[in-house]
């Protein structure tokens, strides 16, 4: 079934449309974060100074890790966030991610000779629930307990209150850390942390690190007013520097039991993710999984890359020098990271498609025959002068017939030139595969003059000062001049050829055509032929004018499926043809001057829910609108307004078994109700059809839309989402 094709490109959409509050600025630095990481595990400049790579990794690039517990704060923890967030779930989900990582450098664990005699299960515990049970891999145990007590902290204390705690644990850290040198020159201090020191290697950890950051993170997300970038900044190189300077003389005059926590750590690190957020820009979600896998890899990349140079015998040229060893495990950790992440993506689709696998039919659902869409184009080319050729007008998902898939069919039936209500309708069509022109019927704001160019569509020309404002964005489009011929709706009034020549000279626009559209093409009442003259006569007044100003406009179109029917021979290039094209006119009883012989493509049918049976005086649905007079038999159908059938549809029936069934009560938003008392076969899932043929016997939509005062092209275009579209070959 191709409906399936066009779901990706139905997600792009909504993640476009999604993407209103982006943080680009933090998705960027999750990748910096990620390759400084690596960079603290491969000492990039240790080959040329050891101070230098000291300043790098021994304290700047400490700012990751960090990073990444401000973004868990900041997205989880908010307080707008916090009411709807589980611990249990977010603990799962980052356990089970911890498990996997274990189980991936379990075999790195056995080679490095860990679980042999001497190392207890205790020692295992301990390593599991603090410190890792590889070098990188304390931070999901860190996260999980960070947030955990954090948690318990905002439940139990005021914002004050849990600021100190966090500080405070954050301040036992420091001295067990970076400042172990000096602190535990004091005994009762030395001994404290021998204690603490049983039960961890590192007081950076989910205890006394990550609770901190985790709130800093929260409390930025809390924070209404949107920080300034350059004040952030400023601030941001004022703290790395004192923090580069606390670093230097720590680590030059004493001696740190490890280099992960300074005191000038926590405002640099509130100061460079209030940068980052002010940086906001376009969100890039790949990034976050492909930085969270580089941190995960890359301590395997490094083993490989050893294991890699040692066997082919090229020590020397690239791991002794530190920079080029750097280089290299980042990039295979990034190569290996987007491949796994493709791995993934193919793996979810494989089962989003077995889960799409049940029945299509088994509610509501259109069907689509895609031969009728030939022999459509077939009767409507015959109607028209040879040169005149056919764009299609694909607009609202193609009338509601799945737009991709109909422009597609369309094009290998030889259509060239498609129509458009609006630019993401375009985008989709192009992201689809379809070539040859594209015309954006509607406005499009200048603005977007960058997304026009870039897909190759055709924009309309609205009036004169929008041809100023789109010429101004400086991206070259092609565009089609819409002329105002007496419908006051788009377009340059007739009357002002002064202004159509001035379009002329704007050197981005290249017109490529000129239009106008008609407004009572459908009507043969002489009053509205007369208009309809008056129209196709003013147009062609400032095409003349435009061609006698030396514009070549290769392309020509007035008429849509009326303007065709009663308007067949005017000298254009093209006709914009929609409602005809899918087999339907607007109205049942339209007449027109030829009569196209045209088949509907679209068939609406749902299932039979339920049928019961109703006594005299018994009434039915919302507001017992209807009263049973004599005994009767009735079918639920499993088709609503939701489904696009009009809720105000009077008189109307569905077709069971190939004989009517008067609809009955209200429609609701997911189910109708009919009267089957004349079709005594009926059963719990059988197919009703709301429009299309069944036996002998056939609804078409323009019934339809004229059993609720509209016309077909409404009832086709507001067709709900919800119905699913089987498209047939045959
Ligand atoms: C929608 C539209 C069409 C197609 O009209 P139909 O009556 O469905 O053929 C043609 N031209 C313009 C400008 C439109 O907006």
């Amino acid at each position: 079934m191709n409906k399936k094709k066009e779901d990706p490109v139905k997600d792009r959409a909504a993640l476009v449309t999604s993407a209103k509050k982006e943080y680009g600025g933090l998705d960027r630095f999750r990748m910096a974060a990620a390759i400084l990481v690596v960079a603290i595990h491969t000492a990039p400049l240790v080959s040329y100074s050891e101070t230098g790579d000291m300043i790098l990794t021994g304290i700047l690039a400490r700012v990751a890790v960090p990073f990444f517990f401000m973004v868990t704060g900041f997205f989880l923890l908010s307080k707008e966030r916090l009411t709807d967030f589980s611990y249990r779930n977010f603990f799962l989900k980052n356990a089970k991610l911890y498990a996997l990582a274990v189980l991936l450098y379990l075999p790195l664990n056995f080679y490095a000779g860990h679980f042999s005699e001497g190392d207890s299960f205790t020692g295992f515990l301990q390593d599991l629930v603090f410190d890792g049970t590889f070098y990188h891999l304390w931070y999901f145990p860190g996260v999980l307990l960070g947030t955990g007590l954090l948690i318990l902290l905002i439940r139990r204390l005021s914002g004050k209150g849990v600021l100190t705690v966090v500080l405070t644990l954050y301040l036992i850290g420091v001295l067990g850390d970076s400042y172990y040198g000096i602190a535990s020159q004091w005994a009762p201090i030395a001994s404290f942390y021998e204690f603490l020191f049983h039960f961890f290697d590192y007081t950076r950890n989910g205890l006394f690190f990550a609770p901190v950051f985790l709130f800093l993170g929260a409390r930025l997300a809390d924070k209404k007013e949107s920080p300034v970038v350059n004040v952030s900044l400023r601030n941001l190189w004022i703290s790395l520097s004192l923090m580069v300077l606390e670093g230097f003389l720590l680590h030059t005059f004493s001696h740190p039991r490890h280099d992960s926590m300074y005191m000038m750590l926590l405002p640099s690190m509130y100061f460079l993710f209030q940068t980052l957020i002010a940086l906001r820009g376009k969100g890039h979600p790949e990034m976050r999984s492909i930085a969270a896998a580089v941190y995960v890899i890359h301590p395997w990349c490094i083993v490989l890359i050893r294991g890699i140079v040692k066997f082919t015998g090229t020590q020397s040229l690239l791991v002794n020098n530190s920079l080029i060893h750097f280089l290299l495990t980042a990039l295979l950790s990034l190569l290996l990271s987007c491949f796994f992440r493709k791995l993934w993506i193919s793996a979810r689709a494989i089962e989003k498609g077995a889960l799409a696998e049940e029945d299509p039919t088994g509610r509501a659902w259109s069907e689509i025959h895609l031969p009728s869409l030939q022999h459509n184009v077939k009767e409507l080319q015959s109607l028209l002068p040879e040169e005149c050729k056919i764009m299609a007008v694909v607009k609202a998902n193609a009338y509601g017939h799945g737009d991709c898939r109909i422009a597609a069919e369309l094009q290998r039936i030889g259509i060239t030139s498609f129509a458009v209500a609006s630019l993401k309708e375009g985008i989709r069509l192009r992201q689809y595969g379809i070539k040859g022109s594209i015309l954006i019927l509607g406005y499009t704001i200048p603005e977007d003059a960058e997304q026009l160019n870039k897909y190759g569509l055709t924009q309309t020309v609205v009036d004169y000062a929008y041809a100023e404002a789109l010429d101004r964005m400086g991206q070259k489009i092609n565009v089609h001049l819409k002329v105002d011929t007496g419908m006051h709706r788009l377009g340059e009034d007739w009357g002002h050829l002064e202004r159509f020549s001035q379009i002329l000279k704007f050197n981005n626009l290249t017109i490529h055509g000129i239009y106008t559209h008609l407004c009572s093409a459908d009507s043969l009442s002489a009053d509205d032929i007369f208009y309809t003259t008056k129209q196709i006569r003013n147009f062609y007044q400032v095409v003349r004018y435009l061609l006698s100003k030396g514009c070549s406009l290769p392309e020509v179109h007035i008429q849509s499926s009326y303007g065709v029917l009663n308007y067949p021979q005017l000298e254009c290039t093209h006709a914009r043809l929609g409602i005809a094209l899918y087999g339907c006119l607007s109205e049942e009883k339209a007449g027109t001057r030829l009569d196209a012989s045209l088949k509907p493509l679209l068939s609406v049918r749902s299932r039979v829910s339920i049928v019961k049976e109703l006594s005299p005086k018994e009434s039915l649905g919302y507001g017992r609108t209807f009263i049973a007079e004599t005994p009767m038999k009735i079918a639920g159908i499993s088709v609503g307004y939701a489904d696009g059938v009009p809720r105000d549809l009077t008189g109307g029936y569905v077709l069971i078994n190939g004989k009517r069934a008067p609809i009955i009560g209200r429609i609701c938003m997911d189910q109708l109700t009919v009267d089957v008392s004349e079709i005594p076969e009926v059963r719990q899932g059988d197919i009703a059809t709301i429009i299309g043929r069944d036996g002998e016997e056939v609804i078409t939509a323009e019934q339809v839309a004229g059993w609720s005062g509209t016309i077909a092209n409404e009832i086709l275009s507001r067709l709900g989402n919800r119905l699913e579209r089987i498209y047939k070959e045959k």
